[in-house]
């Protein structure tokens, strides 16, 4: 910890620290520090590199002479050019974090920019009979304490949870035909960040994975205001139902697309949940839709927030499976044509083209895809952060680590979310279209993620079979008569592109 009060000084504000709540006061000394360092150490999606850049510039222009904005190197080297003391919200990862408290001359301030505080969530923790930390009871906590669709002590509607509504199939039409998501416009700022990225890449400092294509997501306050209001209005009210679903031609379908400005610290996530509230009590948004919405960033992202720093710095090595095969080429490379399975090759083309996925195709075909093949988790959640717009290394490590690659052995999640082919069929519309049928496990038309399923299960059998959730999976592969070459097929695909 550094030798200054919290009362006075410059704020340095990462990168990820953007909005005027982590701010004290209007006029406040600013320190802004673009450092080419952190572009340099890893092959970042192109377009994720352009939008933390655009909105570090962005906000550096709107604050004006408040602010120095040392465009350098490394971060030392633009510390060095803010003489005085600094005061920082405590940083969103380990190492950044690690890197603050070292420094002498900078007061490290509570964390900002989630809906329950760290106090909070300790107390919750450790709370009477708590013997797991489950995200429904962190969230039923959550509402009540930041009364949040509350009628008095009781949940609105009189209940908790609306899963059963919101987790349809997918629809039979092509799209949930609302209007297209809030697009920004480009400006000379943009264009300064494209000609920077251009340079450095001719000139071999950096390169990126990906595509480059016009940004996307906001990269000011007043952008990110105008996709909240955009997303309240036109996607809110469809949110609930067919949230877990997947349709090829309509990637958004009801999502907020919110995550990118959240993660930037452009958004707070209490305003996101107020601004849902008023539409349901206004009439505007069905109860079930708001819940389904609301429980996403008051519990998911919090909860992730939270056992991100509960679990430590050394959570991201967990490896409860053994999982140790290296990335693939074409999987690190975001070579969708290479893959003739329809789902993958989609969910990459995807990453490729915008670096953003909705939430199932990251866990049920890209993480799930990961996890039957024995994917690196580390490795893993690496890729997830470099290639994802809204990517950093809080959300990551208990998203990919935990959630989805069960690699700390149920710490976070009670069973891996590993399926078949026959769940993507139910949940989407990719199968009709792909060369595979999701229904064979054996044969040149066996679909790679029922196989690659099966060959799962007859890896963790023990592990599987110790679960009362998963017991029942394991006990049916043994009655499988063609397991022994369903794991010999697999064994043979080895790494190639399905
Ligand atoms: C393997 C994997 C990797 C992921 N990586 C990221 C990531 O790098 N960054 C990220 O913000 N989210 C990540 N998520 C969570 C989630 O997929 C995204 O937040 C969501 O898809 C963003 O799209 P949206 O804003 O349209 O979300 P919506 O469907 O509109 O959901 C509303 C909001 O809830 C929050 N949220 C929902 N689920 C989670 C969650 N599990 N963790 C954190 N926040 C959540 C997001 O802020 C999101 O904007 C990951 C999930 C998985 C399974
Ligand atoms: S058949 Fe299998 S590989 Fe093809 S889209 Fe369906 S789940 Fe994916």
């Amino acid at each position: 910890m550094g030798d200054i009060g919290n009362d006075g000084g410059r704020r340095w504000l990462f990168a990820d620290q953007l909005g005027g709540h982590f701010l004290d006061a209007p006029g406040q000394p600013v320190l802004l520090v673009e450092a080419t360092s952190v572009l340099r150490r890893r092959r970042f999606h192109r377009q994720k590199a352009h939008l933390v850049l655009s909105a570090l510039r962005h906000r550096a222009a709107e604050l004006g002479d408040q602010a120095i904005f040392a465009q350098v190197r490394t971060y030392r080297e633009g510390l060095a050019l803010a003489p005085g003391p600094l005061t920082v919200c405590r940083p969103t990862s380990h190492a950044a974090a690690a890197f603050v408290e070292g420094l002498p001359g900078v007061a490290v301030l509570p964390p900002r920019g989630f809906a329950s505080t760290e106090e909070e969530f300790a107390a919750w923790a450790a709370g009477r009979g708590r013997r797991r930390l489950l995200m429904e009871d962190f969230y039923r906590d959550a509402r009540r304490r930041l009364d949040v669709l509350m009628d008095g002590d009781e949940p609105a509607g009189g209940r908790w949870n609306f899963d059963r509504e919101n987790r349809r199939p997918a629809p039979r039409e092509a799209g949930l035909g609302l209007p297209p998501s809030w697009r920004p416009e480009e400006d000379e700022i943009d264009e300064g960040v494209r000609r920077d990225l251009d340079r450095w890449e001719r000139a071999g400092e950096m390169t990126f994975a990906g595509r480059d294509a016009p940004r996307a997501h906001p990269a000011t306050r007043d952008e990110a205001v105008a996709a909240l209001r955009d997303f309240v209005r036109h996607r809110l009210p469809f949110f609930g139902p067919h949230q877990d679903a997947m349709l090829a031609a309509d990637p958004v379908m009801a999502h907020s697309m919110l995550s990118p400005a959240l993660n930037l610290g452009l958004l707070d996530p209490m305003e996101c949940v107020r601004a849902a509230e008023a539409a349901h009590r206004d009439g505007r948004a069905p109860l079930a839709s708001v819940e389904g919405y609301v429980r996403q960033l008051i519990g998911w992202r919090d909860y992730m927030w939270h056992l991100y720093w509960h679990f430590g710095p050394d959570y991201r090595r967990s490896n409860a499976l053994g999982a140790r095969t290296p990335l693939p080429r074409w999987f690190d490379d975001l070579d969708a044509d290479a893959v003739e399975a329809r789902c993958l090759s989609w969910a990459l083309a995807q990453v490729r083209d915008q670096g953003f996925t909705h939430h199932i195709v990251r866990l049920m075909v890209l993480g799930n895809y990961a996890l039957q093949r024995g994917f690196d988790p580390e490795a893993l959640a690496g890729w997830f952060h470099r290639s994802f717009v809204d990517g950093y290394d809080w959300v990551m490590i208990p998203n990919v680590v935990g959630m989805s690659q069960h690699a700390d052995g149920g710490r976070l999640a009670t069973k891996p979310y590993a399926a078949g082919g026959a769940y993507i069929d139910r949940m989407s519309d990719f199968c009709g279209g792909c060369r595979y049928r999701p229904d064979r496990r054996t044969g040149d038309d066996a679909c790679p993620f029922t196989a690659g399923y099966w060959a799962f299960v007859a890896r963790n059998e023990e592990l599987l079979l110790a679960n009362p959730r998963t017991a029942r999976a394991a006990r049916g592969m043994r009655r499988l008569a063609d397991i022994d070459e369903v794991r010999a097929r697999e064994a043979r695909r080895g790494d190639a592109p399905p």
